[in-house]
């Protein structure tokens, strides 16, 4: 097998357990790896420590499988990391109302670059890096024996592919997958999913937990959901008593499985307005308008890819959470969130209290938000933490 030696300022992130290692912190290959493979990872005095799957174009040069030197990356090491994950789940997971989750996080189920979303009887995946493509084959075979799913359709259709040498690729790898939409259940509400053309895998399963919150604050209230998608968080509060919901929305096609699904769940569309329009526009539009609201959804899209980015995504979350907080009646309610890595839940905080403090409003956080317990965050992988949310009393 061919290996890499580390430089000694690696020394620590080896000790850490950190999976990823960067070009930079590599002396030397032996060998000549092509992309995926596999590696023995050496520190700098050749002590052999693990091994990982070498990635010759990106900057994350070798994504670590297994800290054991003895450990075999073979069917059984697959068999047993994704029945670990999927233990989890069936822990924190009640399948009897909640058929739809991610049964593996990447790195954070030990398994870099790999996505596994369970969405009814099918499952989504999603290969990142080099070396889960590398081991595609094995991967999809223990899926198929472990979880017998009637179809896996993959959505690799994502820009990080190429930072991997990969191309994006989308279609179904094995089974059947005949229905446009399958439906599927989140804390007993149906949902319909476009997973093959849908965001992401076809639905933001890491706001389940943030969806069923909504539910203890909506009773009554006028809603304003923005970036609503395909209606998520718009169910949970119609369901529990929303007098009114207004959803915006970029996206027609997501507008339009928006409203099937709150019919879908037995609501009526008569106190659903829907925007298919632009959230930065529109919340303009409501402030000149002088119109308010009980009780606003801040759920944008990642505003940055990369560190460079900060700075300009940290102005367009000031400044939605501004017009937001503008258009709150006294004793409202704010659920903000931001799902961008690059910006930190300190950095996040400071955002909506400079917002806060501009707007003129008295902006207390009663409850703080991340990603659904089904997206754990490895210790060994803070990278992994990247859903904040905070929830505001706002007076
Ligand atoms: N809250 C949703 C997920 C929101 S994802 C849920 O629980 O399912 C962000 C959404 O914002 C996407 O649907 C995207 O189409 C939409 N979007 C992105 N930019 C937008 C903009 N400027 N105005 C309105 N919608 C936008």
């Amino acid at each position: 097998m061919p290996s890499v030696i580390l430089k000694k300022a690696a020394d620590s992130f080896i000790k850490r357990k950190h999976p990823w290692i960067f070009s930079g912190a590599i002396e030397k290959v032996e060998g000549s790896p092509s992309n995926g493979e596999m590696v023995q990872i050496f520190t700098s005095n050749k002590k052999l420590v693990g091994s990982g799957s070498f990635s010759p174009s990106s900057q994350i040069r070798v994504r670590v499988w297994s800290f054991d030197p003895e450990e075999k990356i073979d069917i059984d090491f697959f068999k047993r990391k994704i029945s670990l994950a999927h233990s989890l789940r069936e822990k924190i997971i009640d399948t009897s109302k909640t058929n739809v989750y991610r049964i593996i996080n990447a790195e954070s189920d030990e398994l870099p670059g790999l996505i596994v979303d369970r969405y009814a009887d099918y499952l989504v995946c999603q290969f990142l890096s080099a070396g889960a493509e590398f081991h595609k084959k094995i991967i999809i075979d223990v899926l198929d024996d472990i979880f017998k799913p009637l179809g896996i359709f993959e959505r690799s259709d994502v820009d990080v592919r190429t930072k991997e040498g990969l191309q994006p690729v989308q279609g179904l790898i094995k089974g059947t997958l005949s229905e446009d939409f399958v439906e599927v259940r989140e804390n007993g509400f149906k949902f319909l999913v476009d997973i093959k053309g849908g965001h992401k895998t076809g639905f933001y399963l890491d706001q389940r937990d943030n969806r069923k919150l909504i539910s203890e604050f909506a009773k009554g209230k006028n809603v304003l959901n923005c970036f609503s998608y395909t209606g998520g968080f718009s169910v949970y509060a119609l369901a529990s008593g929303a007098e009114k919901v207004t959803q915006i929305e970029s996206s027609l096609s997501a507008l339009e499985l928006a409203n099937k699904n709150i019919e879908r769940n037995g609501l009526s569309l008569t106190t659903v307005e829907n925007m298919n329009d632009d959230v930065f526009k529109v919340l303009r539009k409501f402030r000149d308008e002088r119109k308010s609201f009980d009780l606003i959804i801040l759920d944008p899209p990642k505003f940055t890819e990369s560190a460079s980015q900060i700075q300009q995504a940290s102005r367009g979350y000031k400044d939605i959470n501004l017009l937001a907080l503008k258009l709150l009646n006294p004793g409202g309610i704010l659920f903000t969130f931001s799902c961008s890595g690059h910006i930190s839940p300190e950095l996040f905080q400071k955002i909506v209290a400079d917002a806060a403090l501009d707007s003129g409003r008295k902006v207390k956080i009663i409850k703080q938000l991340t990603q659904s317990s089904d997206h754990p965050v490895s210790l060994n992988f803070p990278e992994g933490l990247y859903l904040k949310g905070l929830v505001c009393l706002v007076n």
